[in-house]
């Protein structure tokens, strides 16, 4: 099935551009000049859109704002977000307001194209999994698709954490970073290697942007966040998951 993609983008001739790129690499897209445009595209019509490629500077509402209301809204679409170059702070600001995903301008249009391969990838490994669970027992989606621990299971198929009873909603990045910390669990993991392997990132990246991450697993996850009991700092090294309380 084709894959469709808004770019919400007011310079029209970056966003045309990049829509002529990407149909001839098979995408269906639509262009949504301002932020709030772009919202009413998405919150009208939820499934209309496999991804966003969703620029920071706009008119109006900028990409943050817009990617806040989207979360806020329940809509999880995928977000790559086109930050500037030589603003890191923008980066963290993308991954709190719930991007999935950024990019510096200017940008290399292979570069664009792996990464939203990269999120389409993953949200479809979602919607395969979801179609599997229908099919299995209880049992069986317990083990494929969630993770237990210390009263509070993160179910991955459905991108939703349990936790002090409460159900919060997960990004993609969210998840992916949880399973990455689930599956070396009980080891120390390096920023770095959290860069490559969740990110997908082997650049020197600032790695502020994955502490902000750790802040916001912290608030879902443990009684204390400021007395973390999971998910501990290992001083000048990195993180590690430890599922039952030490
Ligand atoms: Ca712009």
């Amino acid at each position: 099935m084709m894959n469709s993609v808004l770019i919400v983008e007011d310079e029209k001739h970056l966003a045309e551009g990049l829509r002529f790129n990407l149909e001839v690499e098979g995408y269906q897209v639509r262009i949504a000049g301002d932020g709030e445009t772009a919202l009413s595209l998405l919150t009208g019509n939820p499934d209309q859109f496999d991804a966003v490629i969703l620029d920071v500077m706009l008119p109006g509402m900028n990409g943050f704002e817009v990617a806040a209301d989207l979360r806020l809204a329940g809509q999880y679409v995928p977000i790559l977000m086109l930050t500037a170059r030589n603003r890191p702070e923008d980066v963290l600001k993308g991954f709190e307001a719930g991007a999935d995903d950024y990019l510096p301008k200017p940008f290399e249009l292979a570069i664009l194209i792996a990464r939203l391969h990269g999120l389409l990838r993953r949200r479809e490994w979602l919607n395969r999994s979801r179609g599997a669970q229908s099919n299995n027992t209880e049992n069986n989606k317990d083990a494929a698709g969630a993770f237990t621990f210390s009263g509070k299971t993160i179910d991955f198929n459905q991108l939703e954490l349990k936790s002090f009873g409460r159900t919060i909603k997960l990004t993609l990045m969210e998840a992916d970073l949880l399973k990455y910390l689930i599956k070396n669990k009980g080891q120390t993991v390096s920023r770095k290697s959290i860069l490559e392997n969740v990110w997908g990132l082997h650049e020197d990246t600032d790695t502020r942007a994955i502490d902000n991450f750790i802040v916001r697993l912290r608030r879902y996850i443990e009684e204390d966040p400021s007395n973390p009991r999971h998910l501990l700092t290992i001083r000048g090294i990195g993180y590690r998951f430890v599922p039952e309380e030490v």
